[in-house]
């Protein structure tokens, strides 16, 4: 999909999106956002977006919700120290869109067929009890393999240094995947490549804003009477202007 496509959240998408999502694994918030985000997109086309591709459509949608700039905090690595820094969303959107394309490898005498894991296999994968299960989901569903006879091999019927081979593979297919910022510790100079989890880090900040949006929607239900539905309507900034004078 085009980057385009993406708008920002309104306040009562906010809220939606934290209510329906709060029992729900991370892959399956991650798509809430995008429906709210693109609602003329069939869901269909949302959930088979390549994982890097999905991770990119939410930086835009946070983008077009809050802004480029995100207040990020980590620990450094080497001293421990606590480092807060500003991270721009632009640069990573300006990127190539290409995101992973299914490729063909030869191992211990298998062809496999690999594509990347799209949003239907993550959420597939979180739905397994454990790692073992997981991985095994999502081999079936990204690997097609043929023997020497030019027959097909069922995935579990592959020998472990294959599949093992075939999972490793399958995720380094997709480069968008890899979202990371290179880091440097003020205090010890101390520099490495900070990964990204943007899905737990989204749902982190759709937490803080939805939980904003209920204190003010209490307030100014409190001093006006308004419905909560007429105070989500209002800009950011109407809202802001309201509380102002809602004592
Ligand atoms: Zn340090």
């Amino acid at each position: 999909m085009a980057r385009g496509a993406w708008r920002g959240l309104s306040g009562a998408d906010v809220l939606h999106i934290w209510e329906v999502g709060h029992d729900l694994p991370s892959g399956e918030r991650a798509l809430l956002v995008l429906a709210a985000a693109a609602p003329d997109a069939a869901f269909d086309e949302l959930a088979r977006l390549p994982l890097g591709a999905r991770d990119r459509a939410l930086l835009a949608v946070r983008t077009a919700t809050l802004g480029s700039r995100i207040d990020a905090f980590a620990q450094c690595p080497a001293c421990a120290g606590a480092l807060e820094f500003p991270l721009d969303t632009g640069p990573l959107l300006a990127g190539s869109e290409a995101g992973g394309r299914p490729q063909t490898m030869r191992t211990g005498g298998y062809l496999l067929n690999l594509r990347p894991p799209d949003c239907r296999d993550e959420a597939a994968a979180e739905r397994c009890v454990d790692v073992a299960s997981a991985e095994a989901v999502l081999l079936a569903a990204c690997v097609c393999a043929t023997g020497d006879d030019g027959g097909p091999v069922p995935v579990e019927a592959l020998p472990d240094s294959v599949r093992r081979a075939a999972a490793d593979a399958i995720l380094a297919l997709d480069p968008l995947t890899d979202v990371s910022f290179d880091v440097t510790c003020a205090d010890c100079g101390c520099g490495w490549s900070l990964a990204f989890d943007v899905p737990a880090f989204l749902w982190q900040e759709i937490g803080h804003h939805a939980r904003r949006l209920v204190g003010e929607v209490a307030t100014l239900a409190r001093a006006y009477g308004w419905s909560e539905h007429d105070i989500l309507a209002m800009s950011p900034a109407r809202r802001q202007s309201y509380l102002a004078w809602a004592g």
